[in-house]
């Protein structure tokens, strides 16, 4: 999803609120919320609502009439129903739920050997080495691209996650790609999926 955030946001120029990410800039910069973050993401397991749900919200408030790509929000139950509530509240519905389809061991596999850059957060692989190819930064693996907290990860998207599916193919917004294919042939799919 990471991937496929990054293709749309460089081409549309939309933002893109990506709450792991958000929780990463925390960590790095030692916040109080980035030390309870981490707690929860080195485990795998979501943080909890109570944090996640209005660090959310309060991004998407200050947003302008652009468009903007929520990714990996929600998460839960509870996290689709406040953002339900919060963009009727500003009058700006969704447009689509976008599923991305992956075999879980092929997400392991991509997982554990994905390598993100330190600078411009090029997500590339174990293949590119130390320098990233796109701005020459350090390349890093992420403290929770192991193999057990990857597999810890995929049980609580089956726990906590996957009920969304049925909650966005009830609004009709849900939007299925089949993601076992190149970044590319996806992003094509991605595209037309959404009109773009
Ligand atoms: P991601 O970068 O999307 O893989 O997210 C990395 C980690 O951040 C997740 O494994 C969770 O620990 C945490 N996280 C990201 N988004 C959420 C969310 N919507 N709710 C709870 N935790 C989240």
């Amino acid at each position: 999803k990471g991937t496929q955030g990054a293709l749309l946001m460089d081409k549309y120029g939309v933002a893109h609120i990506e709450s792991g990410a958000v929780f990463r800039q925390h960590v790095g910069s030692g916040t109080e919320l980035g030390k309870k973050a981490k707690e929860y993401m080195d485990r795998g397991e979501l943080v909890p609502d109570e944090i996640t749900i209005p660090m959310i919200l309060d991004i998407l408030g200050k947003q302008g009439d652009k468009g903007w790509l929520l990714d990996g929000f929600p998460r839960t139950s509870a996290q689709a129903v406040a953002l339900d509530a919060e963009l009727s509240k500003l009058g700006r519905p969704l447009d689509a739920a976008l599923l991305i389809d992956v075999d879980p061991e092929v997400i392991v596999a991509r997982l554990t050997s994905r390598r993100m850059c330190r600078d411009c957060g090029y997500i590339g692989s174990a293949a590119d080495g130390d320098t990233c190819p796109k701005c020459g930064g350090e390349m890093y693996q992420r403290d929770d691209d192991n193999e057990a907290t990857v597999r810890n990860r995929l049980d609580v998207y089956e726990t906590s996650t996957s009920p969304l599916i049925d909650y966005y193919r009830g609004c009709e917004l849900l939007v299925t790609i089949d993601g076992d294919r190149d970044p590319n042939v996806v992003y094509a799919d991605v595209k037309e999926a959404l009109d773009l």
